[in-house]
């Protein structure tokens, strides 16, 4: 067995225990395997232990590694920040895209992905923890936000995501998810029929499960630590 698939089963573990705690069917929540820094290879590993969904934060990086595993039946979600020229070559190449923060890129992605194919899957993050630095729409902001978003043809709203600020600290971790989880009910509550919660990293996806997370983005329990960010 290789590093990587033995991380992949003790992630797995921990999500299935996870969801034994929070009374969830484990296969309520997927694993994204986030190989952002990592070598194609090692994707490769990982796609040779079952996995089969992978984020990538780095357009041209996740673009060269989606060109060398062609035919692998790989899904590849977009997760970084994303700026206007280049929405483009992700709407073309990715799958999905988690980390929509303002109306005028999710038209960009809307025009560029085009009527002749499925719509592109895509989340509304949200700073959850109001730091100034964080990407993401406020809380007050995202129902306007995520309706917008929902209109656009060649957009399908799946949800919404965020990257709470990093603790040690279970409670602040699980109401920050929790707000996350709301914002989501408020929101379906209003009409708009949102299946995702993408939250919960290698060091809080317990919490994340515990408060609703339906795709968590793990990558240092999986591929190791990342040698820059
Ligand atoms: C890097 C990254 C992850 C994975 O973080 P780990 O702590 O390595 O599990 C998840 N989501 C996003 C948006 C990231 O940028």
């Amino acid at each position: 067995m290789t590093t990587i698939s033995t991380n992949l089963q003790a992630v797995r573990a921990r999500i299935a225990a996870a969801a034994e705690m929070a009374g969830r069917p484990p296969e309520s929540i997927g694993l994204l395997a986030v190989s952002k820094t990592f070598p194609a290879e090692q994707v490769r590993e990982a796609a040779g232990a079952g996995q089969l969904a992978f984020g990538e934060n780095y357009v041209q990086e996740g673009l060269a590694k989606i060109a060398a595993l062609e035919g692998l039946g790989l899904e590849w979600h977009f997760i970084g920040p994303l700026q206007s020229n280049k929405t483009r070559l992700v709407a073309e190449h990715f799958t999905w895209v988690h980390g929509v923060e303002r109306l005028k890129i999710a038209e960009r992605l809307s025009g560029a992905r085009g009527a002749g194919r499925p719509p592109l899957q895509v989340c509304v993050q949200v700073n959850v923890s109001g730091e100034a630095s964080k990407s993401g729409v406020s809380p007050g902001d995202t129902a306007t936000l995520a309706q917008a978003v929902a209109t656009l043809p060649n957009l399908r709203l799946r949800g919404l995501m965020a990257i709470p600020e990093p603790t040690d600290d279970m409670a602040l971790a699980r109401r920050r998810f929790s707000t996350l989880r709301q914002l989501r009910d408020t929101l379906n509550e209003a009409g708009l029929a949102l299946d995702t919660l993408s939250m919960g990293m290698s060091h809080d996806l317990e919490a994340a499960i515990l408060e609703g997370a339906t795709l968590v983005r793990v990558g240092t329990a999986i591929f190791g630590e990342r040698a820059r960010t």
